[in-house]
């Protein structure tokens, strides 16, 4: 019975490994997924410019159309000046090209307000494009690392497994059942006598449990934890 509590022992060690390794297996590309993040937020902050830059220079290019149609009516009024009759027509005419000249130099400002918002926007956007390569670029890096760790992890893995089957092979079934069950609830399935006491879970161990640990004849748990006991 010694010789299967030591490879009970060893298979717990490969055990304890095996969920560190698979515990490291879903962390890292959840971490990486996360890391994805970033410059999906940055693409999206750039449509957005784009978006605004497209919808200010329309706005622009229609306040041009009608700047345009206003240099149209000023043409016409001066050219009513020439055919004009009486001096209360000439200053009512005046008067509607003073109008439209002050409407043409509002929406001259209009346009330029605008072009003005939407190279602002264009400088942000220019901005966040120059942030995006740089995380682009930590990114790739990031995502090789993971990669190659992934995969120097699953081999680490794979080997494990190999061995564990190997090593289970030679452990009783009835014996590896009591160890199966253990490690799914403790992970930590085996524990030494130290002096009296489960070094696990430090309960003081009943004398008849402690000498029978010490006889070896059959699989003993701490009554506490229910972990397999082993000679100090
Ligand atoms: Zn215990």
């Amino acid at each position: 019975m010694k010789e299967i509590i030591k490879k009970l022992h060893k298979l717990n060690e490969l055990d304890i490994d095996l969920q560190t390794l698979r515990k490291d297996l879903e962390r890292m590309p959840k971490e990486l997924a996360e890391k994805e993040e970033e410059p999906k937020l940055l693409k999206e902050q750039i449509e957005r410019r784009k978006a605004d830059i497209l919808k200010l220079k329309m706005e622009a290019d229609s306040i041009e159309l009608e700047m345009k149609a206003g240099m149209e009516a000023l043409k016409r009024y001066a050219s009513q000046l020439n055919v004009l009759r009486t001096s209360k027509e000439f200053e009512a005419v005046k008067r509607q090209m003073e109008a439209q000249r002050g409407w043409n130099s509002e929406n001259e400002d209009k346009a330029l307000a605008l072009l003005s918002q939407a190279e602002v926007k264009q400088k942000e956007a220019d901005g966040l494009n120059t942030k995006l390569e740089e995380v682009e670029q930590v990114l790739a890096l990031e995502r090789e690392r993971v990669d190659k760790d992934v995969a120097d992890l699953t081999k680490k893995q794979n080997d494990i497994l190999t061995r564990r089957a190997e090593l289970s092979k030679d452990v009783p079934g009835k014996e590896l059942a009591i160890y199966d069950r253990i490690v799914v609830n403790r992970g930590q399935a085996t524990a030494k006598v130290n002096k009296g006491f489960c070094s696990a879970c430090h309960m003081k161990l009943p004398p008849q449990v402690h000498n029978m640990v010490l006889l070896a004849k059959e699989l003993v748990t701490c009554p506490s934890c229910d972990r397999i006991l082993t000679a100090e």
